[in-house]
């Protein structure tokens, strides 16, 4: 990703954009900070934000017929927020005013002509930015009435002019704003701004300015047309405010022009999603103004808007405590770092690439494909650590390895329409279904049904591996074609979705989909309780494959109710992107977080998601388990297997179906198998934690005991064992039983390597 790439990317994300209060602001007042603070009881910091943008703050505080109102999204549900009495309460209330400090000198001088709202607050500007002023107005006591000033307590308008005055500002009153004396101040000073209340530019035989710049076709002076009647105070004081900036850029020699597109009230492209916000109408003011309360109440109502929709759903966008556009800066950053610490890295693993936030945002802010492509360009440049989805890798091997994979036509055949390929998931979760639904698929489906277990390759897409998934397509194609291009039966969403993109080739067909036309099995079996229908992330956009599981779940019988995300909008797992690998605790968290929001029983159709959801304490259910129970009774929420037992299911369900099918002999067991272990229910904890194979710990031990390579502690019946079989060392902690089989205690792993340590 270069810089205007992601600038491109960045631009998606609305969060930044201002609340339609500020938007509407001639002068872009921050009403939401306002709001903030004054509902905070903070009346003193509340009033240092108007102070912070208000020329005369005193005056404009008092006046202002907040033309911000309308635009405020509050008038969608009760009414907008009344910004004109809190401003005033604010005025009234506040016991410190932020000190002015002024720019020191440029050595410029201006002139201005009049002294309405528009005269005062370019006066304000310039003298802040360090210039001369000099207000020429017939008289001082026009001053009220010019600014509209007549309501505002005398005290106040003579303590913002002394403020003024303090400033350096200078009044001037025996002119007359002629021709005459526009032509004398251009001579004697840098540039000269006619208030048009005093006198609009019509009126001085100049053609109207060019409204962004007020620029006049004299070198030096600006003015502007007449205001039309009824103009907002806000608004006049903003034309004094863009004469000032105008003024500001001719002395420096910058671009009058360049940046001021959003100089004038504009429309916001902030989204601040109000379904679920209860009307609530604006707080009465009494003809003595708001107090306390009042105003407290008033400010409470404010929506704060913003958008955060996609960071309201996601646990992942919550966890890294900012928003895509954040996000994509500090990817970027990542990705540009030639040394030191890659701090991103764990943010870019971390995404479950479900697609939720992209749904949400009404922008479609492409977070998955930012966090893929990242992941991507590190692998290939070499910069992403290995072991951040290592183990998810080792187990996609090993799911295609000789031990778990199978392409076989049906037995007795030589020519095959379908092929179930249940994916390598659901043989680890729930391998006796498998079985079951195999069987039931080569009854029904005509032209013969034959068998491919191996994994889709979604790992290696997920952690970026592009070289890795490649070949696992190929492989997978070269066992499809082997088998005859049969029509691919899945039961798994993922891998539905990865054949779909990848294998555009192939014909598809859904198990439930194959089942509702073919026949469903002779005696399914379905719970008393109430279930909840758990969509998987991968299927969000697969909109016939929802309807098909929602079809079959009626042909049962079942009406499951849905959480309130589901469907286009459901929630990952927690599985997806390889989040468990990358970071277990995050991964933890988004299975509770989706467990909690499903009312009874779980019931989903993806292994992973099942497993996830039952690991986080949810029972939970997949549609096979109703379809093909064992028995006839109905089925009961099954806990989650862990990482060995899921491996060992795999293993399992190949011997079986080799011995009872295809009448193979089966390879033999690898010796490390003889060993008869047992495990405290710490040690299985921590390897479950720590992502040790019971097959890893075998192994260690296997090789320990057949080299004689065993740390003993004196005095202490625990052994110490190590072994290196790949770039992991592993490390058992064991004792021996009375019957020379092996209690483990501990185990723990590391890619380190000691050097000078031969092993
Ligand atoms: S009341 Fe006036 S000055 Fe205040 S935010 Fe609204 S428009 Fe801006
Ligand atoms: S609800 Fe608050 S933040 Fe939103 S537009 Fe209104 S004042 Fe501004
Ligand atoms: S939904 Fe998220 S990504 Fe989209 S604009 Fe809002 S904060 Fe940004």
């Amino acid at each position: 990703m270069d810089q205007a790439e992601l600038h491109r990317i960045e631009a998606r994300c609305i969060q930044e954009e201002p609340p339609r209060c500020r938007a509407a602001c001639p002068l872009h007042v921050d009403a939401r900070e306002f709001c903030t603070l004054l509902a905070a009881g903070r009346i003193d910091a509340a009033w240092a934000v108007l102070c912070r943008t208000l020329p005369l703050p005193g005056i404009l505080a008092r006046i202002c017929d907040a033309p911000c109102r309308a635009a405020c999204l509050r008038s969608q549900c009760g009414g907008g927020i009344d910004m004109a009495a809190l401003e005033r309460f604010c005025a009234t209330s506040a016991r410190k005013t932020p000190p002015l400090h002024p720019l020191p000198s440029r050595g410029k001088n201006a002139a201005i002509i009049g002294c309405g709202l528009p005269a005062l607050a370019a006066a304000w500007d310039l003298a802040r930015k360090g210039f001369a002023v000099r207000i020429h107005c017939r008289a001082m006591a026009d001053i009220p009435a010019s600014a509209y000033l007549e309501d505002c307590p005398t005290d106040i308008v003579e303590r913002e002019l002394e403020r003024l005055r303090t400033l350096g500002v200078t009044f001037v009153e025996d002119a007359e704003p002629a021709p005459k004396l526009v032509e004398a101040l251009l001579a004697a000073t840098d540039a000269v701004f006619v208030d048009p209340r005093a006198c609009p530019a019509e009126a001085l035989g100049i053609p109207a300015p060019d409204p962004t710049t007020l620029e006049t076709t004299r070198p030096g002076l600006f003015a502007a047309p007449s205001p039309a009647p009824g103009t907002s105070p806000a608004a006049l004081a903003a034309l004094g405010r863009k004469a000032a900036l105008s003024i500001e850029r001719l002395m420096q020699g910058a671009s009058l022009t360049a940046g001021r597109e959003r100089e004038a009230p504009f429309a916001s492209r902030l989204y601040t999603n109000i379904s679920d916000v209860a009307p609530l109408a604006p707080v009465p003011v009494p003809p003595t103004g708001y107090d306390d309360t009042s105003a407290r109440e008033e400010a409470r109502r404010c929506l704060r808007c913003e958008c955060m929709e996609c960071v309201r759903h996601c646990a992942y966008l919550e966890h890294f405590k900012g928003y895509p556009k954040t996000y994509a800066r500090q990817i970027y950053n990542n990705a540009s770092i030639v040394m030191g610490t890659r701090q991103a890295n764990t943010l870019i693993n971390s995404c479950m690439l479900c697609g939720l936030c992209e749904e949400l945002c009404p922008e479609h802010f492409p977070m998955v494909a930012l966090c893929l492509d990242a992941r991507r360009d590190m692998v290939q440049r070499g910069k992403m650590p290995p072991s951040a989805h290592e183990f998810a890798l080792r187990d996609m091997t090993f799911a295609n390895g000789e031990s778990c994979a199978v392409a076989k036509l049906q037995p007795g055949t030589t020519t095959n329409r379908w092929v179930f390929f249940p994916g390598c998931q659901l043989p680890a979760s729930a391998p006796d279904a498998v079985e079951r639904t195999y069987a039931h698929l080569r009854e029904t489906l005509p032209g013969g049904t034959a068998l491919l277990l191996r994994c889709c390759g979604a790992p290696a897409h997920w952690s970026g591996r592009q070289d890795l998934f490649a070949a696992s397509v190929d492989a997978l194609r070269a066992d499809w074609e082997a088998l005859g291009t049969p029509t691919l039966v899945t039961a798994c969403p993922t891998c539905a979705q990865m054949l779909r993109e990848h294998l555009p080739e192939a014909n598809t067909a859904s198990l439930w989909a194959v089942l509702g036309q073919y026949g469903m099995p002779p005696s399914p079996a379905v719970p008393a309780g109430p279930l909840c229908l758990h969509d998987p992330c991968t299927t969000r956009h697969d909109d016939a494959l929802r309807a098909q599981v929602r079809t079959l779940c009626a042909a049962l019988g079942i009406t499951p109710t849905e959480p309130s995300l589901s469907g286009r909008l459901t929630e990952c797992c927690g599985f997806g992107g390889l989040l468990a690998d990358a970071n277990a605790p995050l991964a933890a968290t988004v299975a509770a977080r989706r467990a909690e929001k499903l009312d009874g029983t779980g019931l989903t159709y993806c292994a992973m998601c099942r497993d996830l959801l039952a690991q986080a304490g949810k029972p939970c259910l997949h549609l096979l388990d109703l379809l093909f129970p064992a028995d006839d009774t109905p089925p009961t929420p099954r806990p989650a297997p862990g990482i060995s037992k899921r491996r060992e299911n795999r293993v399992r369900l190949r011997e079986r179906l080799m011995d009872t099918l295809w009448r193979e002999a089966n390879a033999p067991r690898p010796e490390h198998e003889s060993l008869a272990i047992a495990y405290t229910p710490a040690a299985k904890e921590i390897m479950e934690k720590r992502r040790i194979l019971e097959s890893d710990v075998a192994r260690t031990l296997f090789a320990a005991k057949r080299d004689g390579h065993i740390l003993a502690r004196a005095g202490s019946p625990r052994r110490l064992a190590t072994h290196r079989p790949s770039t992991v060392t592993y490390w058992v902690e064991f004792e021996c039983d009375a019957a020379g089989g092996y209690v483990v205690h501990n185990a723990w792993s590391h890619r380190m390597r000691v050097s000078g340590v031969e092993s």
